[in-house]
């Protein structure tokens, strides 16, 4: 049985971003997870990083599953070649399908829609709604004054440090994977304890 998740929900950025490593990233994620069998569930746009991941998921024959609100449909450019686009009615409509469809969670680079995800899903974990792997990949350094803001608020005492830990950082798409890989039986384990 795959030790990996059946599918993964990438958030990402609506823009390349301006390090040619984001890129590289997001298609070798894309490749990775059709080359292990892995749904790619992301926010459905056609830019970006969001697209540099779609494209490269459906190049090596993988399954994607785009989720987009019907007024972003058109500034996003809608992924029309994608294997399954969900047109619903709201943002809040979005994310919770994309959480729903989901079995694990891997930030790559990305501007504040991507903050935004990544912080409702780890804030959704912290209050036990789920016990999915999230995976924060800090591809070139891109996420580490996001880290050390975490820090801050640790030493500030607004944080919980044990809530940190219901993330994990990746530096490489190897790392992704290797963070990814054994925790659907760990996120199973755990939800039977529960
Ligand atoms: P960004 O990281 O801002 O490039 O956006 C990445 C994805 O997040 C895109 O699909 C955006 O539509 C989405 N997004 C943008 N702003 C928000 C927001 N305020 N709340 C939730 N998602 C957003």
């Amino acid at each position: 049985m795959s030790r990996y998740p059946r599918a993964v929900c990438v958030y990402c950025g609506s823009r390349a971003g301006e390090n040619a490593g984001w890129s590289e990233a997001a298609t070798a994620l894309g490749a990775g997870l059709a080359g292990r069998g892995i749904d790619l569930v992301y926010g459905g746009g056609n830019v970006g990083l969001m697209r540099a991941t779609a494209d490269a998921a459906m190049t090596a024959g993988g399954r994607v599953i785009g989720v987009i609100p019907h007024d972003l449909e058109k500034r996003e450019h809608g992924h029309r070649s994608v294997t399954e686009l969900h047109v619903v009615e709201s943002m809040h409509e979005r994310k919770l399908l994309m959480a729903k469809l989901s079995d694990a969670f891997v930030s790559l680079p990305g501007g504040l829609g991507t903050l935004d995800e990544t912080f409702e899903i780890l804030t959704w974990r912290q209050l036990r709604f789920h016990d999915k792997p999230i995976v924060l990949a800090d591809i070139a350094g891109y996420w580490q004054p996001l880290l050390d803001l975490l820090d801050a608020q640790v030493a500030a005492g607004f944080v919980d440090p044990a809530h940190l830990s219901l993330m994990t950082v990746a530096r490489s798409v190897d790392d992704i994977f290797a963070a990814l890989e054994g925790s659907a039986d760990a996120s199973a384990a755990g939800a039977a304890g529960n």
